[in-house]
C-alpha cells in the first residue's frame, strides 16, 4: 500500500532528505509557499515538490513552483538548454493536468535581471528547492538563502536512499552497498502524491507576473503551449555556447519513463553479460540524462527492475549501477567540499602521483586535438566522437577515455581539467555527481593501489590496446567512425 503524503514514512524520509541552508526564520505573512526547482525537473516522485504540498496544505497557503534557466551555468549550450526546455514543457503540462501553479522564466542574456527568485522568495513563507552538490546548484543556492529573508531548506529527490543517511563521505563502493541494500527497500515504498489544496488566484497569478517583470521586464515563458520550433527560437536569442547542438535523444518525463520501460523488457534480461559491450546500441540503459536531470527517479528505475522478474544476475547488476554506484557519487560530492579537485584525493594516490609527476608521458596532445577527436589512437577518437554527436559515452569506452588523458597530458591536474571540461561541455548528463565519480575514479578515488607503473604509478591502468578482449572494439569504431 501506498503511504499517505502525511504520513510518517514520508515524514522520516523528509527529515532525512532535508539540509536548512540558512536557519531563518520562516515568514509568518508569506503569501505562498515556494518551490524553486532546479535539479529535479518533475512533479511526480519529487521529494521536494511534495514537501511543498504538505506544507502549502499545512498552512493552507498556494504554492508555487518556479523554475529558471540562465546563460550562465557551467557549459551553458543549446544541447543543455534544449534538453531543459523541452523536458519542462512536458513539466509545464503536468501541472496544468494536476491544477499546480508552475512558471518557467528564461533569461537569454547574462546581463539581464538575475533576482527573480529573489524577489519571489521576499513574499514567501519558505523556500524549497533541490539539494544537489554538482552543476553549479550547490553555489548558487547558498548565496541565494544567505540573501534570502526566510528560512531555505534543500531537499534530496536525487537519491533513492536519502543522501542525509550517511553523515560522511564513503570510503568505497564496499563501504556504502551493504548500508544502501540495508535502507533500500523501505526507501523505494510509493507515496499517494498530492496537490496543493489552496489554489492560485488569477490575482495572485497577475501579481506574481508583475513581481517577476520588475527588475528589467522578464515574463513566463508559454512552455506548455511551445512548439520544439518555438523553443529553438527562443534558445538562439540566448548568450549560450551555440556550437554543440542538441542531441537526438528526446527529452521530458514521458521520454525516460518510455526509455526505462523498453530497457526494462527488452535489455535488462541480458544486462550483466551485455553491459560492457560498447558496440552494442542497448547493452545500458541509456537514462543517464533523464536521471541527471531528475526527469524520471532512481526509485522509480529501481522499483520498475524489481518487478520485471529478469534473471537474478541482472537485476542485481543493474541496481548496482543505479544505487550503489550512482549514490556512492552523490555521497562524494555532497560530504567532500573540494569534491572535484586533485587535493581531494586520498594520501596514498598524492604520494603516487608526487613520486611520477616527472614520468615522460608516451604523447602529449592539445586540448583543440582532443576536442576534434584527431589523436592516433581510432578508439579513443570513437569515444569522443560518440560523447560530441550523442551526448554520451558508453560506460566501458568512458573508463579508457577518461584513464587514457592521464597518458596524454602533462600533468594529472590537466588530465583531471581536461576530463571535466570535456566531458561537462558534451555530456548530457554531464555536470552530474556521476561526472565527478567517474572522473576521480579515473584518477584513482575509490580503488586500491594496482601495482608501481611509469605514469600510472599506483593508479589502475586500462589501455585502449586491451579493450578487444572486453568488447567488440571494430564494431564500436565503425559506429562512431570518421
Ligand atoms: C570518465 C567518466 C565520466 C563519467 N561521466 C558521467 C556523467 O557525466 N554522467 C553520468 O551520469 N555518468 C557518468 N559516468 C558514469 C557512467 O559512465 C554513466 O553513468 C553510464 O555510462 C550511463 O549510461 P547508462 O545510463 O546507459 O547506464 P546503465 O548501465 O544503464 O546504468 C543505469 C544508471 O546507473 C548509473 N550508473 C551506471 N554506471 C555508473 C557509474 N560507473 N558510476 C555512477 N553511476 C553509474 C547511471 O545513473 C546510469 O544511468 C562517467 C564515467 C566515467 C568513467
Amino acid at each position: 500500500m501506498p503511504h499517505p503524503l502525511d504520513s510518517d514514512f514520508v515524514r522520516d524520509q523528509l527529515v532525512a532528505r532535508t539540509v536548512d541552508l540558512n536557519g531563518k526564520a520562516y515568514r509568518p505573512e508569506g503569501e505562498y509557499v515556494l518551490y524553486w526547482m532546479q535539479s529535479t525537473h518533475r512533479l511526480d516522485e519529487n521529494w521536494a515538490f511534495r514537501a511543498a504540498v504538505r506544507t502549502a496544505n499545512r498552512l493552507q497557503r498556494p504554492l508555487v513552483v518556479h523554475q529558471g534557466l540562465d546563460p550562465t551555468y557551467p557549459h551553458a549550450s543549446d544541447r543543455h538548454h534544449d534538453f531543459i526546455l523541452q523536458g519542462a514543457r512536458e513539466t509545464a503540462q503536468r501541472a496544468e493536468t494536476l491544477g499546480v501553479h508552475y512558471q518557467f522564466v528564461l533569461r537569454p542574456g547574462r546581463d539581464d535581471d538575475r533576482r527573480v527568485v529573489d524577489r519571489l522568495a521576499a513574499r514567501a513563507y519558505v523556500v524549497l528547492t533541490d539539494l544537489f552538490p554538482t552543476a553549479g546548484v550547490r553555489e548558487r543556492t547558498a548565496r541565494f538563502a544567505e540573501r534570502a529573508g526566510c528560512r531555505v531548506l534543500a531537499i534530496d529527490s536525487s537519491c533513492s536512499v536519502p543522501s542525509g543517511s550517511f553523515r560522511t563521505a564513503e570510503y568505497a563502493a564496499r563501504t556504502i552497498r551493504p548500508k544502501l541494500a540495508a535502507l533500500l527497500d523501505h526507501a523505494i515504498e510509493p507515496v499517494t502524491d498530492e496537490v496543493p489544496r489552496v489554489a492560485v488566484t488569477e490575482a495572485l497569478r497577475q501579481s506574481l507576473r508583475a513581481t517577476i517583470a520588475e527588475g528589467g521586464g522578464l515574463a513566463p515563458l508559454p512552455i506548455a503551449t511551445m512548439t520544439t520550433a518555438d523553443i529553438r527560437a527562443a534558445i538562439a536569442g540566448c548568450a549560450i555556447d551555440h556550437t554543440v547542438p542538441p542531441v537526438s535523444q528526446p527529452s521530458g518525463r514521458a521520454a525516460a519513463l518510455a526509455h526505462c520501460a523498453r530497457f526494462i523488457t527488452q535489455g535488462l534480461h541480458r544486462y550483466a553479460a551485455d553491459r560492457a559491450e560498447a558496440s552494442a546500441p542497448d547493452g545500458t540503459s541509456h537514462l543517464s540524462p533523464y536521471l541527471h536531470y531528475g526527469m524520471i527517479a532512481g526509485a522509480e528505475v529501481v522499483r520498475a527492475a524489481r518487478a520485471a522478474g529478469a534473471p537474478a544476475d541482472d537485476e542485481y547488476a543493474f541496481v548496482q549501477q543505479v544505487t550503489t554506484w550512482r549514490e556512492l557519487s552523490f555521497n562524494w560530492c555532497v560530504r567532500t567540499p573540494a569534491f572535484d579537485q586533485l587535493a581531494s584525493l586520498p594520501a596514498w594516490l598524492q604520494a603516487t602521483m608526487r613520486d611520477h609527476a616527472q614520468d615522460t608521458r608516451p604523447v602529449l596532445y592539445d586540448l583543440a586535438t582532443l576536442e576534434a577527436a584527431e589523436t592516433h589512437d581510432a578508439l579513443w577518437n570513437a569515444a569522443q566522437r560518440e560523447l560530441v554527436t550523442t551526448g554520451v559515452i558508453h560506460n566501458y569506452p568512458r573508463m579508457l577515455w577518461g584513464k587514457t588523458l592521464l597518458l596524454w597530458t602533462e600533468s594529472y591536474e590537466q588530465a583531471r581539467a581536461w576530463m571535466f571540461h570535456l566531458n561537462d561541455k558534451y555530456a548530457t548528463d554531464g555536470r552530474d555527481p556521476n561526472s565527478v565519480g567517474g572522473i576521480m575514479w579515473c584518477l584513482g578515488l575509490w580503488d586500491r593501489p594496482w601495482g608501481n607503473k611509469p605514469v600510472w604509478g599506483g593508479i589502475r591502468p586500462m589501455v585502449t590496446a586491451r579493450a578487444r578482449l572486453k568488447f567488440d572494439v571494430a564494431a564500436y569504431c565503425r559506429r562512431f567512425g570518421g
